[in-house]
């Protein structure tokens, strides 16, 4: 039986993700802090006879024997990985590097969940994987995006120098269940504020862009890049290219949930990027993979969610 290991699996990804692969009959093993991630993300996986999971900071090395790795472990939101910048850079860093040890080790293949963060406020719109992007290397969220640019550079180096059969997809805004309340990011703040009646946060005019992949079409996309042909190294750009203005999004968080929360505009972070697009000609043909789910659907989904767990 093949042994998965998934770091960050308490996550919201990496949850959704085990949870996939042990529909698929492999064995996984979960490794993460719970720093953003929680038990009960994968309380029902706790006593399946495929399923552990193991406390583990992969800022320190680990090396257990399995056939593939996914990286997931890092915090995801502005608000988590702001929080504590330099943890966040060696989760990136060390993790990387741990992560990359082990696979070598074990002759392991391994992908790595990059972001479209490595477009930084992008010049090129949409972005494709050719794009170097444009990133402020000693601002507030260069943590994230510079730990995720010098991971991608250590996946390819351990490629080009070991032979190490790497994956790097460049994940685009994600929703969906199991995000957490509090985390900061759009869909849930928005969902959240208006099941509770309170004001809808638009950070700036709400003019920027983002693109929104339901976590479903998600998973589909990075195990379908895992089980690609070993020359498919990405980047790989896994997103959904339908584009809306974060007012848009308000606006249709707002008709789907009813209720009588009224629009409120604050200052915009430093950094904010001003669009996001991925450009998912490279998905669709090397991996034949392109999102399915609606954002009306997906959010019907995350707000029914939502409800569940607020009241
Ligand atoms: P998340 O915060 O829900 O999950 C991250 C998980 O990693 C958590 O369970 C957390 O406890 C764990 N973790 C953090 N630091 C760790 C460490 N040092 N050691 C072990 N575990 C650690 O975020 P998510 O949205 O599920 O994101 C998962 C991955 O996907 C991240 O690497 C993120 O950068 C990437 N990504 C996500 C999105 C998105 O929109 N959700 C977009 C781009 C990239
Ligand atoms: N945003 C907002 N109100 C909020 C949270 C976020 O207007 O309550 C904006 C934020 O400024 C950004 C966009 O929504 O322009 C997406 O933010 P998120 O934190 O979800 O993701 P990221 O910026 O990493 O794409």
């Amino acid at each position: 039986m093949k042994r998965i290991l998934v770091t960050g699996g308490a996550g919201f990804l990496g949850s959704h993700l085990c949870d996939r692969l042990i529909e698929k009959g492999v064995r996984v093993i979960c490794a993460d802090n719970l720093f953003t991630g929680t038990k009960r993300n994968i309380e029902h996986l706790l006593n399946h006879p495929h399923f552990e999971f193991l406390q583990h900071d992969i800022t320190l090395p680990l090396y257990i024997d399995v056939d593939s790795i996914y990286n997931l472990a890092c915090p995801a939101s502005p608000v988590h990985y702001q929080h504590d910048p330099v943890k966040t850079i060696k989760t990136n860093l060390y993790g990387a590097i741990n992560m990359l040890d082990m696979a070598k080790q074990f002759k392991a293949r391994i992908l790595q969940s990059s972001t479209s963060e490595v477009y930084g406020d992008p010049t090129e719109h949409p972005q494709t994987e050719k794009y170097w992007g444009n990133v402020n290397p000693i601002g507030p969220r260069s943590c994230y995006d510079e730990g995720k640019r010098c991971a991608e550079t250590l996946f390819f180096d351990y490629y080009r120098q070991y032979q190490l059969e790497i994956k790097v997809a460049r994940i685009f805004n994600t929703y969906g269940p199991r995000m957490l309340p509090n985390d900061g990011r759009v869909v849930s703040n928005f969902i959240v504020q208006a099941l509770k009646g309170e004001n809808i946060t638009i950070y700036g005019d709400g003019q920027q862009t983002r693109s929104f992949c339901y976590v479903d079409d998600l998973i589909d996309g990075l195990i379908q890049f895992m089980d690609s042909p070993a020359d498919i190294t990405g980047p790989i750009n896994i997103g959904n290219p339908n584009e809306f203005t974060i007012l848009e999004l308000a606006e249709k968080i707002l008709s789907l949930v009813g209720g009588k929360s009224t629009l409120t505009f604050h200052s915009l972070p430093v950094d904010d990027p001003q669009q996001r697009k991925p450009d998912i000609t490279l998905a669709k043909t090397k991996l034949v993979w392109e999102p399915r789910v609606r954002l009306d659907d997906g959010l019907e989904e995350t707000i029914s969610y939502f409800k569940k767990i607020l009241f």
